[in-house]
């Protein structure tokens, strides 16, 4: 194995280690011998330094017209695009899923710096008629400042870029805390960004853990809006700790994503897309698919035809080209899917496959588990409730479109949501009445696209969407401007009474 790299706050411009000294090391989890990389340990300090950078470079960097600030992520673009293949090779080390997936992870970060990038050329404001004569009014969008941005360990590339991107293109400065599992590939992100003409202090970095190096961001008060995406719990804190300071807060949190399948689906397009939304990832997507809501009349021909798929599912190190699953992305991670697997059975639902770890071999090195699969789940047991972040399919029977749609709205989440049918009317019924922030029709729960707003309702989100439009929304200040050109006090309403 190679010499771990070592990986300093980036602060203004500079690589700094944390002012403690302290440092903590990334494995790789599907090979716990190979060390990914030494980051910093930060703490309140290293956060204040990184958001004095932060402000010094936001007067400047706001007044860069936009256009020239989306020509930086245009050509950052093109960076990540001729170093897809190393950073799929780093993503896959340091969270594991296999190449093909973190491939897709930078995709998704070259698509959002070309959109956002050509956001600057838009950033679109509204223009309307005046009630009173020679008045003319209009809305800009203005940058608001320093932002905070929070991120998880599942998609180290495309969850940092969907927020880091957009408010730069906005004319904010970031100060941006990984997840700790997960950092390499926001450094390369933002090398790419710094090599396209980024200025120093735009753009910073501060690595370590939640609630020593996550948590002062949240809290510091020169830092007007934050950008969370991780679980519910952390978020909730988040959402507190921002109201308190009335801080703008966009909250990305979990899913206990339902899949319904009708009878008159098209079976081997639901096997896919039912195998690919719940295993892909090893299960570690917000939008995964946990719930698969089927109707009677099909549900034996499918489930069993779902177990002998996910049996056959290669498991093993992503960097293997063969390999179809990865492994969880850490110890923790690991036992907390072992206790629902334990809850599940406990319940009373009937595990069909899978629910153990792998070992022997290489296994023994990493967090492998096998792709599980329960049936005789009802709606009122954990495992239908609960978000378990892992391989766990729970395979719910109903007898008609109204029974699905009532158990797929019945939890406390709403993220997303598919259903396969060749009904149109059954479609647009389930798109209507589900209650989330995504529908699939034909498609499973993942595969959103960085141009279409993301986010959901309920639990998992507080009304914010990222991509899409809507993303200016997070990281820009509407400010309404009035021009009269009359030379007279009009006053706006009573003059206009009569
Ligand atoms: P967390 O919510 O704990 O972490 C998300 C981010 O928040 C990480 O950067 C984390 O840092 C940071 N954080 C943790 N505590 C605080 C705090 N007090 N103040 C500020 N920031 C904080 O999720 P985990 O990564 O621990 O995953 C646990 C569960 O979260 C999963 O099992 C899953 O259910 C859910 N999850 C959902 C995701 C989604 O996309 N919706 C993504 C990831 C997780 P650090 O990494 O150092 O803890």
């Amino acid at each position: 194995m190679s010499t771990p790299r070592v990986f300093h706050n980036l602060i203004g411009g500079e690589f700094v280690p944390a002012q403690s000294g302290k440092t903590f090391e990334r494995r790789n989890p599907a090979d716990t011998r190979d060390v990914v990389g030494i980051f910093a340990d930060s703490d309140e300090r290293d956060v204040h330094a990184a958001v004095e950078a932060a402000k010094a470079a936001f007067p400047q960097w706001s007044k860069v017209p936009a256009p020239k600030r989306g020509e930086i992520l245009l050509r950052a673009a093109e960076l990540l695009h001729a170093r897809k293949e190393q950073y799929s090779r780093d993503l896959t080390r340091e969270m594991g899923k296999p190449l093909f997936e973190a491939g897709g992870d930078i995709v998704e970060a070259i698509g959002m710096a070309q959109y956002a990038g050509s956001e600057g050329r838009r950033m679109h404001g509204v223009t309307t008629p005046s009630e009173l004569p020679n008045k003319f009014q209009m809305s800009i969008r203005q940058p608001i400042g320093v932002v905070g941005l929070i991120t998880p360990w599942n998609f180290p590339m495309a969850i940092a870029s969907w927020k880091m991107l957009p408010a730069i293109v906005c004319g904010n400065t970031v100060v941006i805390k990984p997840g700790e599992d997960a950092s390499v590939s926001t450094y390369n992100l933002v090398q790419c960004l710094m090599e396209a003409g980024l200025p120093p202090g735009v753009v910073n970095i501060v690595t370590g853990y939640g609630p020593r190096a996550g948590q002062p961001l949240v809290e510091h008060p020169d830092v007007p809006v934050i950008s969370f995406t991780g679980s519910t719990e952390t978020g909730r804190l988040v959402y507190e700790l921002g109201a308190r300071r009335i801080k703008r807060v966009s909250l990305e949190m979990g899913g206990k994503n339902p899949l319904i399948v009708m009878p008159d689906a098209d079976l081997d397009l639901a096997l896919d897309g039912v195998l690919w939304a719940a295993f892909g990832t090893t299960g570690q997507r917000c939008t995964a698919t946990s719930r698969l809501i089927v109707h009677r009349a099909v549900a034996k021909e499918l489930v069993e035809r779902i177990v002998a798929r996910a049996q056959s599912l290669r498991v093993g190190n992503g960097l293997d080209p063969a390999t179809e699953m990865g492994p969880l992305v850490n110890e923790k991670q690991l036992q907390r899917v072992l206790n629902y697997i334990d809850i599940g059975k406990q319940e009373g639902a009937t595990l069909l496959c899978g629910g153990y770890r792998l070992t022997g071999g290489d296994y023994d090195y990493g967090y492998f588990i096998a792709p599980t699969v329960f049936t005789n789940v009802t709606p009122q047991m954990r495992i239908a409730r609960e978000e378990i972040f892992g391989p766990v399919l729970s395979v719910i029977e109903v007898d008609s479109l109204d029974e699905a749609v009532a158990i797929a709205n019945d939890v406390a989440y709403g993220l997303s949501s598919a259903i396969y049918t060749r009904d149109i009317n059954a479609a647009f019924r389930a798109m209507q009445a589900l209650q989330a922030g995504i529908v699939y029709i034909n498609a499973p729960t993942i595969g959103a696209e960085i141009h279409l707003p993301f986010g959901g309702v309920k639990a998992t989100g507080n009304g914010h969407r990222e991509a899409g439009p809507t993303m200016l929304d997070v990281f820009s200040e509407w400010k309404s401007v009035y021009i009269d050109y009359s030379g007279a006090l009009q006053r706006a309403q009573i003059d206009n009474a009569d």
